[in-house]
């Protein structure tokens, strides 16, 4: 097969703009499960739409991306759609997911001759966009070289982690890292706040400080205005940083400063709810303080 076909599943936040770079250099074929949106895809991005998973059959693809919720949702898919592709099918995971759930669904896809890569991203829908993320893999060197014309597409910086299993590992710990920098500057920002210091006065210089973060400069500012534009569910921050949990528990340290992140955005999503951007988790510092960060 000399022309590499893409299949791209799950055109969510981060999938239709990724999606949608494949297409701009590879043929590039979409399913979602609310079907409206493939179609959409389709028509804006010359993608070709697959009204079910069935279809991919005759699609002759040569990689699978993925981009779901979770690893469950990945392992429900691959259980259709691994035993209707080729041997020699690689797998492109870019959801957040568990470790070893993508352990295990790399074992049921191996099963059909198709090699399984964990690759999530990080770079938001910005990064996607921009065609410019950062994509953290697990897997075998040989197959991330196989799919080097679709990281291209996507990917500024590609880094090859581990085995299978590590990219979400380091993803998951990236997120408790990033709820930790929310937390811990809302809270500082409403201190100041408490103290009489307006809070994009204190971003100023924060941004210009070694304070900075990319919470301080890239997402700070959603608070100070009041939009939160919804890129990154809240609750998918919270089912990041659980796997983070997790992860802690199963190596069997001590991680006192992430799992109290962990408890600050478990309390945040029930408070706001998880359909809301992540941003507005800084709302519980707010509350606290008794101040808006406006
Ligand atoms: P969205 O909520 O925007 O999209 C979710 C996608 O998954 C949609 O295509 C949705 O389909 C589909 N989906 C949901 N449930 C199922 C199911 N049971 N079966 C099949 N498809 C399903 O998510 P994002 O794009 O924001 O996130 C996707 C993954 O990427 C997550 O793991 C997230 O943590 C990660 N991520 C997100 C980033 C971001 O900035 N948004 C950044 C980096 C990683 P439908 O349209 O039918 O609802």
């Amino acid at each position: 097969m000399s022309t590499m076909n893409v299949a791209y599943l799950g055109l969510g936040a981060i999938g239709r703009p990724m999606a949608a770079n494949l297409a701009s250099g590879l043929p590039t074929s979409v399913w979602n499960r609310t079907a409206a949106v493939a179609e959409a895809h389709a028509r804006e991005h010359g993608t070709v739409a697959l009204a079910a998973l069935a279809e991919i059959a005759d699609a002759e693809v040569k990689v699978v991306c993925s981009c779901l919720p979770t690893d469950t949702e990945v392992a429900e898919v691959a259980a259709i759609v691994g035993p209707l592709l080729d041997r020699g099918t690689i797998w492109l995971d870019h959801t957040s997911g568990d470790p070893d759930g993508s352990r295990r669904i790399a074992e049921q896809l191996a099963e059909h001759g198709v090699t399984y890569l964990d690759a999530p991203v990080s770079g938001g829908v910005d990064g996607a966009v921009a065609g410019a993320l950062t994509i953290m893999i697990g897997g075998g060197a040989d197959t991330i070289a196989e799919v080097g014309p679709v990281l291209d597409l996507v990917a500024g910086k590609v880094v090859h982690v581990g085995d299978v299993g590590t990219g979400m590992a380091v993803k998951a710990v990236n997120q408790a890292l990033l709820a930790t920098s929310l937390q811990a500057t809302a809270e500082g920002l409403t201190v100041l706040a408490r103290y009489g210091v307006d809070a994009t006065t204190a971003l100023e210089v924060i941004n210009g400080a070694t304070g900075r973060s990319f919470v301080s400069d890239k997402l700070m500012s959603r608070a100070t205005s009041r939009e939160f534009p919804l890129t990154f569910a809240l609750g998918l921050l919270d089912k990041d940083v659980r796997l983070a949990a997790q992860l802690i528990a199963d190596v069997g340290v001590a991680a006192p400063v992430l799992s109290l992140a962990r408890e600050l955005t478990a309390e945040a999503t029930e408070v706001f709810g998880g359909d809301v951007d992540h941003v507005q988790a800084v709302r519980l510092a707010e509350q606290r303080a008794g101040v808006e960060l406006r």
